[in-house]
C-alpha cells in the first residue's frame, strides 16, 4: 500500500515519519508518528492535526491483523507511552489504566493479588486502548462477553477537546467500545477483573474427527468448562473436512491448590525462552518458514492432528494461565513465517444453527480455489448490545491466508463469496481481524440505522471527520467512483 504525504501543509518533523504496518506485515502506510504521554500531548497534536489539515488514526500495539490502526499519508498517534496504573483496589479487583498498558502489564500487576483479565484474546501484547476500540473476546465469549462488558468507567477525549465519562448507562458506552478509536481517544478506563484462586487452570485435550464433531463438542464443552477453543486442520478433505483439536480448560479452585503463592507468582507464569531447554524460541519462525506452502502446511497438520489423536488424545492436565491463553506468544514472531507478503486474517461469525453449513462451505471452496487457510480456529460466541458488534449466538472461524502475489485475486475473490455466504446466514465479521470487507457488507451485517446511528455520534464528537483509519475511510467512507 502505498499513499503520497501532503506536501502544502507546514511538515511535522521529518523524522516522525515512520512506514507502519499492521500485524500481519501485508499491509504498510507512511504515517507521521506520535507518542504522547500525557492527556494535554494528545490534547496538542489533536489541534495541530486539525491546523495543519491532517487526519489522525489511533494505534496501540498494532496487533490488529487489518488496516485498523493504519493512516496512509496522515499522523498516526501510538499511545503506548501513556502506559500508567492509576488506581488498583486489591479487594474488589477494579483496576483504572491509561490506554498504553498492556495485558500483560495488567496480569503481571494483579495476579499475586489474585486477580486475572477477565477477557483476553490470543495475545498479551495489545493495549487496554485497543483491545476496548475493538472489544476484543476471548476464549471464553459465550459466557464472559467482551472486553468492554468488564469496564465499569471510560474516559474519552473527543477531538472538539471535550471529555465524556461514561458508565454502561450511558448510550455512547457501547459506541466508543468497539468504535474503532474514530470517535474519540480513550485516555483512561476502570475495569473489573476476575478472582482467581491459581495461577493455574485445569485443561483437557481431545481430538475431533470432523466438523460435525468439533462443533458439537465444542458446544456441549461450554456446560462444563470456562474456555473453549478448537483448532481445525483446514487443510483436510472429504468426510475429515473440519477435524480438529479442542482445548477445554477451566480455573482450579482454592481447595485443589496448594501452592496459591506459587502460582499466582508472574514468575511461575513467564513462557520460558526455548524449547526443551534448548533451541531459541527467537529462532524458530525461520525454521516455521520451510513449509509456509500448501503442501508443508497440508504435511505439519496431519502430523499434528495425528499427534493430537494418539499421544494427546483425553489429556487433562494444568497450565498456566498464559501458557493456555496465549500460546501465540509462544514463538515469538510466528508472523513472520508467512514470508515478505505476510499474511490476512478472516473472522467470521455465524448462527449455531448455520454454523456447520457455512463452515463447511468456506473450507470446501478455500480449498477448491487453492487457497486454504494455513491457521484455523473456532470459538463459541453469544450476542451482545455493542453498536458495531461482531458476536452472535454461535460459532466463529478465524482463518489465516498467506498473502502472495501469485494467489491475491483467487484469495479476494473466494472472501468476497464468503462475505456473502456469511450475510445470508446472519452472520457478522469482526474489524480487529479484517482486510478485505467493503463498505455495502459492513452496511449489511451492521444494519443501515446502526451504522447512521454511530455516523451521527460520530459527526457531534469529531465534526470534521479527523480520526481516520484506513479501515474506517475502507467500511464507512469509501470513496465513490469517478
Ligand atoms: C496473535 C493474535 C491473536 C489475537 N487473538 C484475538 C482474540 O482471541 N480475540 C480478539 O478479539 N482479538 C484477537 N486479536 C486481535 C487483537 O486483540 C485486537 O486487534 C486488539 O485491538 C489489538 O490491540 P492493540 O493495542 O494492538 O491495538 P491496535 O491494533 O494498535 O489498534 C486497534 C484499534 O484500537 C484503536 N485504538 C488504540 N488505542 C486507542 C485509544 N486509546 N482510544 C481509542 N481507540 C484506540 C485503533 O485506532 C484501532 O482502531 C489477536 C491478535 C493477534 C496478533
Amino acid at each position: 500500500m502505498t499513499a503520497t504525504v501532503r506536501a502544502s501543509t507546514p511538515a511535522p518533523a521529518w523524522d516522525r515519519l515512520r512506514t507502519v504496518e499492521n500485524f500481519g506485515h501485508s499491509l504498510r502506510a507512511p504515517g507521521f508518528v506520535f507518542q504522547p504521554v500525557n492527556e494535554a500531548q494528545v490534547r496538542q497534536i489533536l489541534a495541530q492535526a486539525q491546523k495543519h489539515g491532517y487526519r489522525l488514526a489511533l494505534r496501540g500495539s498494532g496487533r490488529s491483523y487489518g488496516d485498523a490502526a493504519l493512516a496512509a499519508g496522515h499522523w498516526v498517534l501510538d499511545l503506548r507511552r501513556m502506559n500508567r496504573i492509576l488506581a488498583w483496589d486489591p479487594q474488589q479487583g477494579r483496576l483504572t489504566v491509561e490506554p498504553g498498558v498492556t495485558i500483560e502489564d495488567i496480569w503481571r500487576y494483579t495476579l499475586a493479588d489474585g486477580w486475572w483479565p477477565a477477557v483476553v484474546p490470543g495475545t498479551m501484547r495489545p493495549t487496554a486502548g485497543g483491545c476496548a476500540a475493538m472489544n476484543v473476546h476471548g476464549k471464553n465469549n459465550w459466557q464472559a462477553g467482551t472486553w468492554g462488558e468488564h469496564i465499569v468507567h471510560l474516559r474519552v477525549l473527543t477531538p472538539t477537546g471535550q471529555t465524556h465519562d461514561l458508565t454502561p448507562a450511558d448510550d455512547a458506552f457501547w459506541a466508543v467500545l468497539g468504535g474503532l478509536g474514530v470517535l474519540g481517544v480513550i485516555t483512561q478506563m476502570t475495569l473489573q477483573l476476575k478472582p482467581v484462586a491459581s495461577g493455574d487452570l485445569e485443561v483437557r485435550a481431545w481430538a475431533t474427527p470432523n466438523l460435525s464433531r468439533t462443533l458439537a463438542d465444542l458446544d456441549a464443552a461450554k456446560e462444563d468448562y470456562e474456555y473453549v477453543v478448537a483448532w481445525v486442520d483446514a487443510t483436510a478433505r472429504g468426510r475429515a473436512r473440519g477435524r480438529g483439536q479442542l482445548h477445554a480448560a477451566r480455573h482450579i479452585p482454592a481447595s485443589a491448590e496448594p501452592f496459591p503463592h506459587r502460582t499466582l507468582d508472574p514468575a511461575y507464569q513467564m513462557l520460558p525462552d526455548t524449547f526443551f531447554g534448548l533451541v531459541p524460541k527467537a529462532i524458530l519462525w525461520r525454521f516455521m518458514r520451510l513449509f509456509m506452502h500448501n503442501p508443508g502446511v497440508r504435511l505439519v497438520n496431519a502430523a499434528k492432528y495425528w499427534a493430537s489423536r494418539t499421544v494427546g488424545h483425553e489429556k487433562t492436565y494444568r497450565q498456566s494461565l498464559v501458557a493456555f491463553n496465549f500460546l501465540l506468544d509462544y514463538v515469538p514472531h510466528w508472523e513472520r513465517a508467512y514470508g515478505p507478503g505476510g499474511l490476512i486474517q478472516y473472522q467470521i461469525f455465524v448462527p449455531a444453527e448455520a454454523a456447520e453449513r457455512v463452515f463447511d462451505e468456506v473450507l470446501r471452496r478455500t480449498q477448491s480455489r487453492g487457497v486454504p487457510s494455513y491457521l484455523a480456529v473456532i470459538k463459541r460466541h453469544r450476542p451482545d448490545r455493542f453498536w458495531l458488534s461482531h458476536a452472535v449466538d454461535g460459532f466463529s472461524l478465524a482463518l489465516d491466508f498467506p498473502v502472495r502475489p501469485r494467489r491475491t485475486a483467487a484469495l479476494l475473490e473466494v472472501l468476497a463469496e464468503l462475505d456473502r455466504l456469511v450475510l445470508d446466514a446472519g452472520g457478522r465479521f469482526y474489524f480487529a481481524k479484517d482486510a478485505t470487507l467493503d463498505a455495502a457488507t459492513a452496511r449489511a451485517f451492521l444494519g443501515a440505522d446502526t451504522v447512521q446511528r454511530f455516523l451521527d455520534l460520530k459527526a457531534a464528537w469529531d465534526p470534521d471527520d479527523l480520526l481516520q483509519s484506513d479501515l474506517y475511510r475502507r467500511v464507512f467512507r469509501p470513496r465513490r467512483p469517478a
